[in-house]
Order: structure tokens, then C-alpha cells, then sequence
């Protein structure tokens, strides 16, 4: 392991949850003693999921046609999987959830983020995606953070970066994340990858790019990596290949993916030179339900049909499309073709990472391009998009472009307990009289009350529990401050 201390033993979270002595921190959300205070308030035998959970009396959004809603309804939790959803459950020895005044969901799926940039946030918030030759972008996506930044990361950066990012999300009720982690240097850097992923304790797709430097194994030690850490299909985490067909030998990433039987998730971005090679190879026959299309700006009409007859997935990263010169987020192209599509938050170097924001852009893009077309006298302009296809497209559609539909993003007897409550009672959601309309036009992170991952409490009351966020805030600031000083990049608090 190359003289890297191991992570599990050297970063494992401390665990506040039981409450009582947990105090040292400050007061407010995130501190040691607010957890302890929180945590105090769980109900027995909820925390250690030895009961039977009954999350009582909310609103319950189930994301399932076959389940329906409920305007006051109820949701049964056993062994960390959901039993049953209707509007009145008996269950006298359960542990229970209160939740009137919340409406409850299944947790949002981001299926495009690069975790090992937490350390960067806001970095880059006016960057774009190449270097276009003015002054202004000379510092771009690139060529600072891909070609610099991402150079100098040891293993312990890549584990800090990822766990801080992941419980960022967490909080937010993102439960499930493919991370797309394009530093794998080494094969330690890989296995950090993975560590703070898994630490993180929520569903998550191990997204394998690239790395670079001689001691980089990519894709070869896919096979390691998969025996090692992915064997069994039936587990929080799982694994994707990344096949970038910017990169020179792509071919050999398909090609290992396929044999290990994992799913091929690759960037498709016009304005990065990518659409000849995209079309020659759908037009040889590569595309298949396997693969997970990122972006697909900038497209031709050839390769949106090659990927479309495949049963291709498409991720979008809307704000970031539109902020970062990535082309037009192809919203309606993928709708009309009746493709899958979800949402990903992609880099918090430039924009955040919740997925209201994403829901938000998403819908408000589609329904701006859709009002033109009717204020422009077009008669057969799309349908507008709703706020229940939005939030489809940050939950069911995620879980399917990422081969998880039979285990999360919709609350289905059977499914894994992935759940979040949201105040709908709070200062900027009451009163409530739409339940999706209330989760997409109005809420925030703020409102994320309680989050679920497989059944067991990892936010409650409003508290992300289970971590030392102080430590690990210090922990990635001190990354932070190594990453800077090595890649030789100022720190400029004001700058442009
Ligand atoms: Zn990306």
C-alpha cells in the first residue's frame, strides 16, 4: 500500500449518534453536542434498526404508480427494507416516525458527481469547460482543475474529499450517488475512492475513470477493483466503468467494462471535440443499455438515434451545462425520444450540489424553451414539463440509468428503506396545498428533516448524525490547503 496509512483505521467516524458525552463542539447544525441533542430524541431502537419502523401520518410521495400517494399516509420499514405503503398501518411494536407536517419520498439520485473536488468548492464558480483564449477563462475546467489541481492529490485528499462530499450530499437527502472519480493515480488512490465512498454510508456507484502518472493502472485494475471490492451485486455500493472516448485507447475501458459486466458511463460533450468519434462508434453498433450517456450537448441527429435506439441512459447536469458553455442541456431531445434521463450535479468547484437546484434548472430550462415555442405561434410545441416529472427524473429515473431500480428510488414493498421526510411545515414551504409543486418550486436543503439510507437513520431532526463534521471540515480544509500550495494555484477569496 505504498507507505499510505489506511484510511479505515486512521479516518473512521466518530460515531455520536447514541448521544450523551458527545459534547466538545460548538453549539449549532453539525456540532458534536447538536447531534448528541438531536440523536437524544430518536426512538427506541430506531437508531439500531432491532424494530420495526413505521413512519407515521406524512405525505407520502411514493414515486411508484403501483403504490400511489397519500395525503396522510403511512410507510412500514423492516430489516432495512420498505414492507408496505398505505393510508393506515398496524404495526403496534414498531418504532415510530412521526411525520405530520413532513412529506415523504424516496431520496434523491445524483448520477453524475465528481467527489474528489469537494476541496475545490467554489473555486471555479466562473469557470468554463475549455480555455476559449480570453484573458477572463484562462483559468478554466480543464486545464485547472483536470490538468493541475487533480495532479497533485494523494490518496488521503481523494479519501477527505470524497467523504466530506458525500455526507454534504447525505444531508441534503441525496441517498444514492455515482461518483465519478477521474483520480485514480494509483491503485491506492482507488481503493481511497472506494473507502470514502463506503464510510460516506450511503448507496453509491463507484464511477472507475482515469488517472494519470506512471503509477496510474486504469483500466486494467478494473479487475482487481471488482473482485476486491465489488464482488457481490447485493451491496451499498456498486461499480460503473468509465469509457471516456476523448482518451486515447478507450477502446480498452469498453472492452474491460463489458467483460466485467459493469456498466460503461462516459461524458458526451460537443464542444470538446467528441462528436465524430461518439458517432463512428454508435453507427459500429457499441451502444447498448449499459451505458450511461453524461451531458450529450452538442449532438448530432445520427448519435442521439444510435444512443437512443440502444436504450442508452442520459444524465444532465443542467446548471452546470448552462453555466460552464457545455452546450444546450439537450432536455427535450432526450424526452421526445423517450429516453431516460436523470439529473446530476456534476462539480461543486462551480455549482452546487442539492438536487432542488437540479430539479429547479431542469424544469425551468425545458418550460422557458417550450414558452417560447407557444409565445412564437408554434402549434405543436412539447408538453410542459410538471413538477412530478422533475422529481422523477431526481429519483426513479436515476435508479434506472444506474441498474438500481430494483433496489431504490421509489418507496415499493421491497425496495431498500432510502427515505427522506421534508418540512413542509417550514417558514418558506407552509402552508402546503401541492406536494410536488412544494418539493420542486419552493423547498431547499434547509428542509431536509430526516434521511434514511437501507432503513437506518442517518439525519434526524435536521442533524446529519454519525460524523464529526467539525474534524472532517478541518481534516478537508487542511487538503485544501495542500492541494493549492502543491498545484501552485493562489488562493484569491475575491477574485473574478
Ligand atoms: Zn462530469
Amino acid at each position: 500500500m505504498a507507505g499510505w496509512p489506511h484510511p479505515t483505521r486512521r479516518h473512521v467516524p466518530q460515531m455520536v449518534a447514541t448521544g450523551g458525552g458527545g459534547g466538545g463542539g460548538a453549539a449549532g447544525i453539525g456540532s458534536v453536542s447538536a447531534q448528541a441533542a438531536a440523536a437524544a430524541t430518536i426512538p427506541e431502537g430506531l437508531a439500531d434498526g432491532s424494530r420495526q419502523i413505521l413512519i407515521k401520518g406524512g405525505a407520502v410521495l411514493s414515486m411508484d404508480d403501483a403504490v400511489g400517494n397519500f395525503a396522510c399516509g403511512d410507510v412500514l420499514i423492516e430489516n432495512g427494507l420498505i414492507t408496505q405503503v398505505a393510508a393506515h398501518i398496524d404495526a403496534p411494536d414498531a418504532a415510530v416516525i412521526d411525520a405530520a407536517g413532513k412529506i415523504v419520498m424516496p431520496g434523491f439520485i445524483d448520477t453524475h458527481h465528481h467527489q474528489f473536488e469537494t476541496a475545490l468548492r467554489s473555486q471555479l464558480a466562473h469557470g468554463i469547460l475549455v480555455n476559449d483564449g480570453r484573458p477572463v477563462n484562462a483559468s478554466n475546467y480543464y486545464e485547472t482543475v483536470l490538468q493541475t489541481f487533480s495532479m497533485v492529490y494523494r490518496p488521503e485528499d481523494v479519501y477527505i474529499n470524497e467523504l466530506f462530499g458525500g455526507i454534504a450530499q447525505l444531508d441534503a437527502g441525496v441517498t444514492t450517488v455515482m461518483d465519478v472519480s477521474q483520480i485514480h493515480h494509483s491503485p491506492e488512490h482507488s481503493d481511497a475512492a472506494i473507502e470514502g465512498l463506503r464510510d460516506a454510508g450511503r448507496r453509491g456507484v463507484f464511477g472507475y475513470f482515469e488517472g494519470w502518472g506512471e503509477r496510474a493502472r486504469y483500466p486494467e485494475d478494473a479487475r482487481r477493483i471488482r473482485k476486491q471490492w465489488f464482488s457481490s451485486d447485493d451491496q451499498m455500493l456498486t461499480m460503473v466503468m468509465g469509457g471516456e472516448i476523448y482518451l486515447p485507447g478507450y477502446e480498452k475501458a469498453w472492452e474491460v467494462g463489458r467483460e466485467l459486466g459493469l456498466p460503461i458511463a462516459l461524458h458526451v460533450v460537443g464542444t470538446f471535440g467528441m462528436q465524430p468519434t461518439f458517432d463512428e462508434i454508435g453507427a459500429k453498433g457499441w451502444f447498448g443499455e449499459d451505458n450511461i450517456f453524461i451531458h450529450m450537448t452538442g449532438m448530432s441527429e445520427d448519435g442521439w438515434k444510435y444512443a437512443s435506439d440502444a436504450g442508452a441512459h442520459v444524465s444532465l447536469a443542467v446548471p452546470i451545462e448552462m453555466h460552464m458553455r457545455h452546450g444546450t442541456p439537450p432536455i427535450q431531445k432526450a424526452i421526445d425520444r423517450g429516453m431516460g434521463i436523470s439529473l446530476s450535479s456534476d462539480v461543486e468547484c462551480t455549482m452546487t450540489a442539492d438536487m432542488f437546484t437540479q430539479m429547479r434548472s431542469l424544469m425551468t430550462l425545458q418550460r422557458m424553451f417550450v414558452n417560447e415555442a407557444a409565445l412564437a405561434g408554434k402549434e405543436d410545441y412539447p408538453e410542459l414539463m410538471q413538477c412530478l416529472d422533475a422529481i422523477r427524473h431526481a429519483t426513479i429515473e436515476g435508479a434506472r440509468g444506474l441498474k438500481l431500480d430494483g433496489v431504490t428510488g421509489s418507496l415499493t414493498p421491497g425496495k431498500a428503506a432510502d427515505v427522506i421526510l421534508l418540512d413542509a411545515e417550514a417558514i418558506n414551504v407552509a402552508p402546503l396545498n401541492n406536494v410536488p409543486g412544494a418539493v420542486v418550486t419552493l423547498m431547499d436543503r434547509t428542509n431536509v428533516n430526516t434521511v434514511m439510507v437501507a432503513g437506518k437513520v442517518k439525519k434526524w431532526q435536521g442533524q446529519l448524525l454519525g460524523f464529526d463534521i467539525e474534524k472532517l471540515r478541518r481534516e478537508l480544509e487542511a487538503s485544501r490547503d495542500y492541494l493549492f500550495e502543491k498545484a501552485g494555484i493562489e488562493r484569491n477569496l475575491f477574485r473574478a
